[in-house]
């Protein structure tokens, strides 16, 4: 068996699509959805990050601002950019681009950005909405996955999840999504003991590690929906995921592939919630 893909970049095209029609309608109504992009240091995979996020806020027509600042610059200082990004009307996302240099203290900086432009939905507030399934803003690579299920037509009620790992940005909020669906949701980390165990018994897997490989074959239930977050390199540097792509392939019945999956759909979904953001505050 060969598995179908669930291809970002298209899935990807499709919502943005949808992004610049109804930011044309904000614009009509005076109003263009912006996107404040912070930068602190020159961590070169970060400026790799927001160019592409301003990209595509120029791509699907908002507004952005880039503000980089240099490595040494002071938790205080950077306090009080994002306090001023909260009370900027123009602004309706604010983005602190991480990891931030080891002096700042990045949950408080988090914690500064007003939940109403929380666009990254790290925030306690947006994550403590989650998981009591109040409106707020979800973390968008988990939020991106939820899209793809949702672009195959895949309906979680009583199907086992299993996601793997626990970060804050990934795992966590993408076990609460699954939950909210109605999927027995069984959340694995570096002290599960078995984890082919709990994989076998998966009709979704979501692999969240960032570690080649930690998905072989042998670990998925033929016809699952196996969906890759990892971002790791190759020996030869190319970009992979936590997915043993071309062995599982063979065995699952959806999958996503690295490059082009999970990965344009989390800069997508973050133009989602700024114009989402943008549409709420219009209407409050
Ligand atoms: P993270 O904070 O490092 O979390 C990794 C998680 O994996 C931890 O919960 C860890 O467990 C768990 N883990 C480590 N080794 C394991 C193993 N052998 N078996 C089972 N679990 C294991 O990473 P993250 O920020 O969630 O990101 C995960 C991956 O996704 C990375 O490759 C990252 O680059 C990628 N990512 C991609 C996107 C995208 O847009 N495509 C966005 C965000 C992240 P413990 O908690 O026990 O340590």
């Amino acid at each position: 068996m060969t598995a179908q893909l669930i291809d970002g970049n298209a899935l990807s095209r499709q919502l943005r699509d949808n992004v610049r029609e109804r930011v044309l309608t904000l614009r009509a109504r005076g109003v263009v959805p912006g996107l404040a992009v912070v930068l602190v240091g020159d961590n070169p995979a970060s400026q790799v990050y927001v160019r592409n996020k301003v990209k595509a806020c120029e791509d699907t027509g908002m507004h952005s601002v880039l503000e980089q600042y240099p490595a040494d610059m002071t938790e205080a200082d950077l306090l009080a950019r994002v306090t001023a990004l909260n009370n900027d009307p123009s602004i309706h996302g604010i983005l602190v681009q991480l990891p931030l240099p080891a002096h700042i203290n990045a949950q408080r900086v988090i914690e500064t950005i007003s939940p109403a432009k929380d666009v990254d939905g790290f925030h306690v507030g947006s994550a403590g909405a989650l998981m009591v399934g109040q409106p707020g803003f979800w973390p968008c690579t988990p939020y991106g996955c939820m899209k793809m299920l949702e672009s195959i037509g895949y309906n979680l009620r009583g199907k086992h999840a299993v996601v793997i790992g626990r970060s804050n940005i990934v795992g966590k909020p993408m076990a609460l999504m699954l939950l909210q669906q109605n999927a027995t949701v069984t959340i694995c980390h570096s002290a599960t003991p078995d984890l082919k165990a709990m994989t076998l018994q998966a009709d979704v897997i979501v692999a969240a590690v960032g570690k080649r490989n930690v998905l072989t074959a042998d670990m998925v239930k033929p016809g699952a929906v196996v969906l890759d977050v990892g971002m790791n390199r190759t020996e030869e540097g190319k970009l992979c995921g936590d997915v043993d792509f071309a062995d599982v392939k063979e065995v699952a019945g959806y999958i996503t592939p690295v490059p082009g999956g999970v990965g344009p759909m989390t800069i997508t979904m973050l133009m989602v919630n700024t114009l989402a953001s943008a549409e709420h505050m219009l209407a409050a």
